[in-house]
């Protein structure tokens, strides 16, 4: 992959790779922004299939963590780290700590979090190597930001609906969900608490006894769950999901999710907006979590975590209304809206 010129690298601040022999550790760390702090953002481990794809992923994922951070009003720059192996069999306490050691030697600039593959206790083995961790504080879930993540979707989801349908909630609403991991069962307790119809899916099918046995929801086989009929899909899987083929299969007016860079292009957004689909962007609407790790970091009450993951709600409102009013894609215009946000803190530190 060339770097400067890829798309994802935009003129990011730092990208490094990090190898220990001992303990197989294979990862990189990118560190898209720091204009408005230190660069948090979620460690991924993931089998990726080539160090391309890695550095492709870690480079869009830290990209997405600038504006995330941005429009949720944290004092938060973007960054992400992958490491390259398969959670289930490569992980160990050792690799973890070298991963720490790894972290720590980026001097802060990079503050790491859990993600897709880690979890709370990694992130803890992590912290015994680097006090730049975050996210490991006990909260309501025992410190896992995902509820808050599941959180910050759903009000988007009913302010989507509220915005196209006209209802102020989700009762009866049929919502096709991708993913029932950390984010997913609690996005799917959530709406079947407030009376919508989930219809569900996951490669694991120990998540999908759960989500049927404990909350009702309907299961669905992966393979057929992007073309359902329903009112919004929602893809809490993975990225790229939303990519040229898979947009034309789409039977859905609203798509809002947590996966990160569900758009597998930039053009990808138009191609929904062509289809009458109205598109939520996730790097707006899944802040829940990374505003969770804020106020654990600054030991915030319950009460002050929740007002401003449900400030997302609004930041949503004002996105849909422009989309509306110049006929812009909703990406392009939450981009547009953080891209202001960083411009203004870049022209106060040079003022400063
Ligand atoms: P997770 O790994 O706990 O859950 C993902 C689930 O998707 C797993 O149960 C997995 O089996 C399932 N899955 C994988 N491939 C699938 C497929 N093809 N079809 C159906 N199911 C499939 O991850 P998570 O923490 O729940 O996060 C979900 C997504 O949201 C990820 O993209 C993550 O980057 C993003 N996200 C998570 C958070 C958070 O707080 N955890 C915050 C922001 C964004």
């Amino acid at each position: 992959m060339s770097i400067f010129t890829a798309p994802a690298f935009d003129s990011h601040e730092l990208v490094t790779f990090g190898r220990d022999e001992a303990t197989g550790l294979r990862a990189i760390i990118a560190v898209h922004s720091t204009a408005l702090g230190p660069a948090v953002g979620g460690c991924r481990m993931f089998p990726y299939a080539t160090e391309d794809e890695a550095l492709h992923d870690v480079l869009r994922l830290s990209r997405g963590m600038t504006y995330k951070s941005a429009l949720a009003g944290l004092p938060f720059g973007g960054g992400k780290s992958v490491i390259i192996g398969d959670p289930r069999k490569d992980k160990t306490p050792a690799l973890m700590y070298a991963m720490g050691e790894f972290v720590h030697s980026q001097g802060g600039r990079y503050v790491a979090a859990e993600d897709s593959g880690t979890g709370v206790a990694d992130i803890r083995l992590m912290a015994e190597r680097t006090p730049f961790v975050s996210g490991m504080d006990d909260n309501e879930f025992g410190g896992d930001p995902s509820p808050s993540t599941a959180w910050g979707v759903f009000i988007s989801i009913r302010a989507a609906v509220k915005h196209r349908l006209g209802q102020s909630d989700t009762k009866g609403i049929r919502v096709a969900l991708q993913g029932l991991g950390h984010v997913g069962y609690y996005l799917a307790k959530f709406l079947v608490e407030d009376g919508a119809q989930v219809i569900a899916a996951d490669v694991n099918q120990a998540n999908v006894d759960r989500a049927v046995a404990d909350l009702g929801i309907t299961a669905v086989d992966p393979g057929v769950i992007l073309t359902q009929e329903a009112d919004v899909f929602s893809p809490c899987a993975m990225g790229a999901v939303l990519n040229a083929q898979s947009i034309g299969q789409l039977r859905v007016g609203i798509v809002a999710g947590a996966a990160n860079n569900q758009l597998a292009t930039e053009t990808d957004g138009a191609q929904l907006k062509d289809r009458g689909i109205l598109y939520c962007p996730d790097f707006l609407i899944n802040a829940g979590g990374i505003i969770d790790v804020h106020h654990q970091r600054i030991g915030s009450a319950d009460t002050v975590k929740r007002a401003h993951i449900d400030h997302i709600e609004e930041t949503l409102a004002q996105v849909l209304q422009q989309a509306d009013a110049t006929h812009r894609e909703t990406n392009l215009i939450a981009e547009s809206l953080a891209e202001e946000i960083l411009k203004s803190a870049r022209d106060r530190a040079l003022a400063a």
